[in-house]
């Protein structure tokens, strides 16, 4: 969002015509955001035969899948469910990574058969590939360099408790499976984990990785995941992708030397590319003052937009309808029946009953985890593209939340 002569826009669009027209709550995304962001990985690694492949758990909308279509980006996935999606908006099954973990075997089974790249993370399934594939249909295996890529453990998963991926340590007993199969294993693959909180410790997971990615000869790819950290308030550290990119090129381009073949180097950010992109709009229903504080309450909660509360996340919030106000202090809080705290004691512009509050940084997990909590219904999304805005979904209705329903006529 940007202030322009005292009044907020996203892309140029006016984000209070943008409330009027689509009402709130709404979510709307900037695809120049998303490009600059794409273009600045990409630049950063323009040394090397680099591919990114978009986490679309984070904001799988079919036309912000497009838009990255458009751009050249692949898209990496992790249910049955967003392979389709991604093959609907018009991707390449090559250019598809499906990267699930504890699924049935009949999910891999359906990925194999659409045609997209298959990432397996844990032994079991790899010897049940080996089984039915044999070195038919190429694999890519995903490893655990146990590095602690994040401070905060619930969004951390290179660590050696995680759930992900196959332990370093366990990288024999994968040779021999690998080997007893003869299975075609064409990419390695790591995720350490949402944060990457210094570029030492991706270095370091990806030099681990480098070593054990010469225990299979016939790699076309090596698929560092995402980390990517974005700024969520002003003087978070970010993962800085320049640097990132002058220190992994070298790394990688000797490594593709050693290993005798020139590899593809794959990234799959989410939240890097989509974070900042989104705006989510929400409208304050009530000033309620107590004798500890005031609250904002607003037409939305942890519902729509949960990361406050899961991940205890921090989202800027801005008063878009009073930009001029005297700033004081409130707590905003949404309107389920549950603790639904977006933020603790902000210092926001005046607010009043019927204003629009904007929380930063909803593009990524933002939609993607919403749900019909409370029985209530599921925001707008808006896409603002070059300088027009467009309905890329509808909010939702009563009939929406009751579609699913069987035996209505059943009598007790
Ligand atoms: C979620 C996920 C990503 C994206 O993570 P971000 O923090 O949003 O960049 C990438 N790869 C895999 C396998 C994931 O599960």
């Amino acid at each position: 969002m940007q202030l322009i002569d005292g009044r907020w826009q996203i892309g140029g669009c006016d984000v209070l015509e943008l409330c009027d027209k689509y009402s709130t709550p709404v979510y709307v995304y900037d695809t120049a955001k998303m490009r600059e962001r794409y273009d600045a990985l990409k630049q950063a690694f323009a040394g090397t035969r680099m591919s990114i492949k978009y986490a679309c758990k984070a904001l799988t909308n079919p036309a912000v899948l497009r838009f990255f279509r458009s751009l050249g980006a692949g898209v990496d996935t992790v249910s049955a469910q967003e392979v389709r999606m991604a093959l609907e908006a018009g991707f390449e099954p090559q250019a598809i990574l499906f990267t699930p973990n504890c699924v049935a075997f009949d999910e891999i089974r359906q990925a194999v058969e659409l045609g997209v790249h298959v990432n397996i993370d844990n032994i079991p399934t790899l010897e049940r590939f080996g089984d039915v594939y044999g070195g038919t249909v190429p694999v890519c295996i995903r490893i655990n360099p146990h590095i602690m890529a994040g401070a905060n453990p619930n969004i951390s998963v290179g660590h050696i408790d995680s759930k992900f991926g196959i332990s370093i340590h366990q990288m024999r007993h994968v040779k021999r499976v690998v080997e007893s199969h003869g299975i075609h294993v064409n990419g390695i693959h790591m995720h350490t984990g949402s944060d990457i909180l210094s570029i030492d410790s991706f270095v370091r997971a990806a030099e681990v990785l480098f070593d054990y990615a010469e225990m299979f000869p016939k790699l076309d790819f090596v698929d560092f995941g995402s980390g990517f950290k974005v700024a969520y308030r002003e003087g978070d550290v970010t993962t800085n992708v320049e640097e990132l990119g002058r220190r992994l090129t070298p790394l990688f381009n000797d490594f593709c030397k050693r290993y005798g073949r020139e590899l593809e180097l794959w990234f799959e950010p989410g939240k890097f590319l989509v974070s900042e992109a989104g705006t989510f709009l929400v409208e304050v229903n009530v000033i309620k003052q107590t004798p500890a504080a005031v609250f904002a309450g607003v037409n939305s909660g942890m519902n729509h937009l949960i990361r406050p509360m899961f991940y205890d996340a921090y989202h800027h919030i801005v008063n878009v309808s009073n930009p001029d106000g005297p700033p004081r202090i409130y707590t905003v809080v949404g309107y389920i029946c549950e603790t639904d705290t977006f933020g603790l004691d902000r210092n926001l512009n005046e607010v009043r009953e019927g204003d629009i509050l904007a929380f930063n940084n909803a593009g990524a997990y933002g939609i993607s985890m919403a749900s019909n909590y409370n029985s209530r219904l599921r925001p707008a999304e808006v896409l603002v593209h070059e300088g027009q805005d467009y309905l890329i979904r509808r909010r939702e209705t009563f009939e929406d939340l009751t579609r699913c329903l069987e035996s209505t006529d059943l009598q007790f």
